[in-house]
């Protein structure tokens, strides 16, 4: 599989997988239209419900759940014009994930087999670390050799050394051999192109895996939900969930598949420019007047947030 390169799209902003988000005329009436399947699916299931066989009580339950799966989707009101701000306040692509993010850390001159296991490397690298710190580690990387072989070959101590200071860098050290090993025993010096494979790999999570199939294989299979998108997507009340892989779970139920692939880079920059972990700059967010947290904190009713560490 090919890997596709980043492009800015209609909206002024990148994306990881290289696909153009579509302009919000097109996006709502692809919404609609997929809103609109997902009420027939339900009326479709319902109707079978009705009629399915009596003699066969166990396929009777099955469509039941199903069913009332689809009708408890909550979709949060305003969604839209909420998305639509943040593209707004985003057109400028100008936060550090724009540039230093993940899937700008490779050599883009290298084979395309080397470029997906420098792009894996760089996730694995940023997790609880900023972009500006693993976009510095990953050039110290390249400039030294970043191939599985060379990396396989390098000592611990100056694998230390070349990726300092990332946060954890003595785990990630251990991490990046044994993923290194692994890739060139049981995948031909390349990375697995499935989700399930990658969390198999030592250090890599759900958020990895997901990120690592769009920017390496272009391929959109989930959302990837960091700190940024959790906390964000929980105070605009889009989620209620308390980890990151329970808000891409409930994400995933009600957010349009077309916009998987958006949301990651959207609400990341968001983050790291407006909508901080500590003091976000709500008066200054086209969302403060439709957003829960964002009408609270302005008026005073919450006086501090939770302070986390920044990805
Ligand atoms: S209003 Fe505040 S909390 Fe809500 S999205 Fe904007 S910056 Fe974040």
């Amino acid at each position: 599989m090919e890997k596709t390169k980043t492009v800015t799209s209609t909206a002024g902003y990148n994306t990881r997988s290289g696909k153009t988000p579509l302009d919000f005329a097109t996006f709502k009436k692809k919404t609609k239209k997929q809103l609109s399947k997902n009420s027939e699916d339900v009326a479709e299931t319902s109707i079978n419900t009705d009629t399915t066989d009596d003699t066969n009580p166990s396929k009777r339950k099955h469509i039941t759940i199903e069913s009332d799966i689809k009708k408890n989707k909550k979709v949060p009101a305003n969604w839209e014009q909420v998305l639509s701000n943040l593209r707004d306040m985003r057109k400028e692509s100008d936060a550090p994930v724009d540039s230093m993010g993940c899937d700008k850390c490779h050599d883009e001159n290298a084979p395309l087999q080397v470029q997906r296991y420098q792009q894996l490397l760089a996730l694995m690298l940023s997790s609880q670390t900023k972009d500006q710190i693993t976009f510095a580690a990953m050039k110290k990387l390249i400039n030294h050799g970043c191939t599985i072989e060379n990396v396989l070959k390098t000592e611990d101590t100056k694998l230390g050394e070349l990726i300092y200071p990332v946060s954890f860098w003595k785990n990630k050290v251990k991490y990046i051999k044994k993923t290194s090993e692994m890739l060139l025993k049981e995948y031909n010096s390349d990375i697995p192109d499935s989700v399930e494979k990658l969390c198999k790999l030592p250090g890599v999570g759900p958020k990895m895996a997901h990120i690592c199939m769009e920017t390496a294989w272009g391929q959109i299979t989930g959302i990837g939900v960091d700190t940024h998108v959790h906390r964000i997507t929980n105070r605009l009340g889009w989620v209620t969930t308390k980890s990151p892989e329970e808000t891409r779970k409930a994400l995933e139920e009600w957010l349009p598949q077309p916009l998987w692939g958006e949301v990651n880079s959207l609400l990341v920059g968001f983050g790291q420019q407006i909508c901080a972990a500590v003091k976000p700059q709500c008066s200054s967010c086209l969302n403060h007047d439709i957003c829960p947290f964002g009408k609270k904190y302005l008026k005073g009713e919450i006086k501090r947030t939770k302070v986390k560490k920044p990805t």
